[in-house]
């Protein structure tokens, strides 16, 4: 069976891009008679942001807390809240300012707003049934590819579980990409949530699982992650604008990962590490899947001087080291994908916790 697969819409890119957002927006409120929703990274709650964007007075702005991952606590809990202001209108658009927690924040209410149920009901691939509303990305923060992916991640407590909403009806149907917004972040914050778009594409590439589109999209994501992390200066504005071009690449390009994603899970999930950092604790001690890589990557991280503090597992308990491993192996499709169905002989749960204890 050939899947049949789906890209975002519309997408612009471009210095200055956001200014074009309310001539986006404009048929959408004529057609739809509803207000929009606007999911904000909290990072922006001084409100400079908000004073540029096309929000009008019937419209809900909701900061969202990016502290942690999107849990599907979190999900339930702006989604309850969406849907009381809504009270029964139609939104003409749901709007993502943010990174990948705000995006897939933003992704999964959508997709709870027309499916009913709650956030742990969708965890998987392809359960979302019906449609969902209109969505716009515009990202400020570029790496995880979620602006052009159909999944939005969620962290699933009870279940020790990282696993996303799979769903053609997750993708938005417009992004904006506008490299202005990238211009503040701090600099530790814009590798290790850039470097996950080579992380995710040289993963796919090393696997089993191909095709020729996802392959070329991968290769030009990574080609365009080097020019801009072995470059003497990764956020120089050609390299911002770059970054979002791969992301974007990136995102379409996310079919199956490697061995770093799940380790990475592991992290979050246990730790609450931020995404991009578990995967470059993740890559630390995988030089011996991914010995190129692991160099590659060790030159980036020197040539923008980054660095990744040691010790992060020290001291956790047994209980707390068997639920690194648990919440790991239980990736099993892109385990196989990068080391075959026989995969728990080299992870054994010792091989695994050593990792750990080693970042
Ligand atoms: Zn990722």
């Amino acid at each position: 069976m050939y899947r049949n697969a789906k890209n975002v819409g519309y997408y612009m890119i471009g210095k200055g891009a956001l200014g074009q957002l309310g001539d986006v927006l404009a048929p959408r409120r004529q057609s739809v008679h509803g207000p929009a929703v606007f999911f904000l990274d909290h990072y922006f709650n001084d409100g400079c942001l908000e004073a540029q964007l096309p929000v009008e007075k019937d419209d809900l702005v909701i900061y969202v807390d990016t502290k942690q991952e999107p849990t599907t606590h979190s999900v339930n809990t702006y989604t309850d809240q969406t849907r009381s202001y809504l009270d029964g209108r139609p939104p003409c658009a749901l709007l993502a300012f943010g990174g990948g927690s705000t995006m897939d924040t933003c992704k999964c209410v959508a997709n709870l707003l027309t499916n009913p149920g709650k956030a742990e009901d969708y965890q998987g691939w392809e359960l979302v049934k019906n449609p969902a509303p209109y969505k716009i990305a515009v990202p400020t923060l570029a790496g995880t590819g979620s602006e052009s992916s159909r999944t939005g991640i969620i962290c699933n407590e009870a279940k020790n579980l990282k696993l996303g909403m799979n769903s053609d009806f997750t993708m938005f149907d417009q992004v904006l990409l506008d490299p202005d917004l990238t211009a503040s972040v701090p600099r530790n914050q814009y590798f290790y949530t850039g470097i996950d778009t080579y992380m995710h594409c040289f993963e796919s590439l090393a696997g089993s699982y191909r095709n020729v589109v996802v392959d070329s999209l991968a290769e030009k994501a990574i080609d365009l992650c080097k020019q801009v992390f072995l470059s003497a200066d990764m956020m120089r504005e050609d390299n911002r604008e770059r970054m979002m071009i791969a992301s974007f690449l990136g995102g379409m390009a996310a079919g199956f990962v490697g061995a770093v994603h799940p380790v990475s899970a592991g992290l979050s999930m246990v730790l609450h590490m931020p995404h991009g950092l578990a995967n470059c604790y993740a890559l630390s001690v995988e030089e011996d899947i991914y010995p190129v890589q692991y160099r590659e990557f060790m030159n980036m991280m020197e040539r923008q001087g980054i660095d990744l503090p040691r010790g992060i597992c020290q001291g956790l308990s047994e209980a707390q080291y068997d639920d690194l491993y648990e919440a790991s192996i239980v990736h099993e499709k892109p385990l196989i994908n990068c080391l075959g169905p026989d995969f728990k002989k080299i992870l054994t749960k010792e091989n695994v916790i050593e990792r750990f204890k080693r970042m």
